[in-house]
């Protein structure tokens, strides 16, 4: 690609992409997006698109799926790398849009946009990887041999709070083991959706391999998921919303995978590095002000650490910055819409009424943006709410235990089974935290969020659904396995 390109400014359209074409909605409906910083801000004007643009879209995939799943898996994994390349020059731009659109802090939504390239560069990679395993047949000898199939179209559902990385390990995956794609993005997020869908159109992409749909879940994703010329549907979002879709499309016939919410949990030991876990706690539970499946929800410290801990806690508290998500010093900003706003306030008072002690924060902090401050909570029953179900803010709760037992049986005793961390200096202990504890992402020594490009990421028991995600596991999603006996 000439760089002149590359350096042009880039007009987003606000429009779907729908077999090679930008398109408003078949019905010309629009909605307007604000910013949860300013919300006064419109950010942009979207398409608020219905059945006819899902048909629209699904029929240019299924089209569009015999030509890509015969080009070359190296064909295919070139698109993702020029894509890669494009968001790679574009990740300031791409930051500061997540930003404005959905109040991800700069600091954090800029590694988002970089990660977005990475998983890209990373599956273009998986192209070279065998696709089947070789064997004989046990009565002759001759060629026996498995063989991995894309599905077809598949369509992907995705939330707000991972606007481009999400989008992006679901898409890189689909494409470059040859299937064809229907992307919906969050109705919050739409203009970061809308820079994925130009990189890859930039980077290549023929006509109805991609296509990008904006607009409400219940009117984009309903049809996507019935459409008969859908094969599978990866989504990630709530666990009710996750449920609906997977009890909706499994009748159907259709391969179903669910990333869904999580309720973790840290648990901090008398042996710990007091610093490191005191950043952790703060990072996992107040980065994106929560709004991470990931983030820490459960802080468990061992009775003779317990008041060193919450001293240092509540002065990190103190000295995080909250307010402008553009500011890239802040480290906490708003919630995404006025919807969550309420949400995570009338759940404060729901775990005041349940007995909860707010022990900093608990209140909302801008008359303008949908900032709630840092909020700690302290004697929090186990059966309570705020112990058990995800609120989707910067709240958390600190719990005091007495032995190991104790806190991986309290750490276990959720529906949810995402990521957990411990904080210890004792091998025998980590080794028996990475043995029991129920979750599909483990740490040692580091936060509840975060997750490498190369590896599985997803959760066990309510949190997920199906094969997980990235890495190699990728693969088993977005592919069918064909044996094949072959005689000469
Ligand atoms: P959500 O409300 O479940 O929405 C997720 C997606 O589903 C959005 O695109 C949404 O569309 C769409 N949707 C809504 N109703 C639908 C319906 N009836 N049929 C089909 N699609 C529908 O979740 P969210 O509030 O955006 O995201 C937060 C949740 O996601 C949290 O629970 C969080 O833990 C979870 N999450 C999980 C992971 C993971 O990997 N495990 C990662 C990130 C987030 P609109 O919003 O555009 O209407
Ligand atoms: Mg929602």
């Amino acid at each position: 690609m000439p760089d002149s390109v590359l350096e042009a400014p880039l007009q987003l359209k606000p429009a779907n992409y729908v077999a090679g074409k930008w398109k408003p909605a078949r019905s010309g409906r629009t909605y307007e997006k604000r910013n949860p910083a300013r919300p006064t801000e419109i950010v942009g004007e979207f398409p608020a698109s219905g059945e006819e643009d899902v048909n629209a879209a699904v029929e240019g995939a299924a089209k569009a799926f015999a030509g890509w799943s015969a080009t070359p898996a190296a064909r295919r994994a070139a698109v993702l790398m020029s894509a890669a390349d494009v968001i790679d020059s574009r990740v300031e731009e791409i930051a500061a849009d997540m930003t404005r659109e959905m109040g991800k802090p700069l600091r954090e939504a800029r590694l988002e946009a970089a990660r977005a390239a990475a998983i890209f560069r990373f599956f273009a990679g998986e192209a070279w990887r065998p696709k089947g395993e070789m064997f004989e047949q046990s009565m002759t000898g001759s060629t026996l041999y498995t063989v991995r199939r894309p599905l077809g179209v598949v369509g992907l559902i995705t939330p707000w709070n991972f606007p481009a990385a999400i989008p992006a390990w679901k898409t890189a995956p689909a494409l470059v083991y040859g299937n064809t794609v229907v992307l919906k993005v969050a109705q919050d997020a739409p203009l970061t959706g809308l820079h994925l869908a130009a990189a890859l159109e930039e980077g290549g992409v023929p006509d109805g391999v991609l296509n990008l749909i904006i607009g409400r879940g219940s009117d984009v994703g309903t049809p996507l998921i019935r459409h008969p010329k859908v094969a599978a549907i990866s989504f990630t979002g709530s666990v009710a919303v996750g449920h609906l879709v997977r009890d909706e499309a499994t009748p159907l016939g259709k391969r179903v995978q669910l990333e869904l919410g999580g309720h973790n949990p840290l648990i901090v030991m008398a042996d710990a590095d007091l610093a490191r876990a005191v950043e952790a706690a703060y990072a996992g539970a107040f980065w994106s002000a929560g709004q991470k499946c990931t983030a820490t929800r459960r802080i468990y410290v061992q009775a003779t650490l317990y008041d060193e801990f919450r001293r240092r806690f509540l002065e990190r508290i103190e000295g995080g910055k909250v307010g402008d998500p553009a500011d890239p010093e802040t480290e906490v900003g708003p919630l995404v819409n006025e919807h969550q706003l309420k949400d995570v306030l009338e759940a404060i008072e729901r775990g005041k009424r349940d007995g909860g002690k707010v022990v900093v924060g608990g209140e909302r902090v801008d008359e303008d943006a949908y900032l709630v401050a840092p909020t700690l909570f302290e004697d929090v029953a186990d059966d309570a709410m705020l112990s058990r179900e995800e609120v989707f803010g910067p709240v958390a709760s600190l719990y005091r235990f007495h032995t190991l037992d104790e806190a991986l049986e309290r750490a276990n005793a959720v529906e949810y089974g995402l990521s957990a961390s411990i904080f210890t200096t004792n091998l025998a202990t980590a080794q028996r935290f990475v043995n029991e504890l129920e979750a599909g992402v483990l740490h040692v020594n580091s936060q509840t969020a975060g997750a490498d490009v190369h590896v599985p990421f997803g959760g066990i028991k309510r949190s997920g659904f199906g094969p997980h995600e990235q890495g190699r596991a990728a693969l088993e999603f977005y592919t069918e396995v064909v044996t094949v006996y072959q005689d000469a």
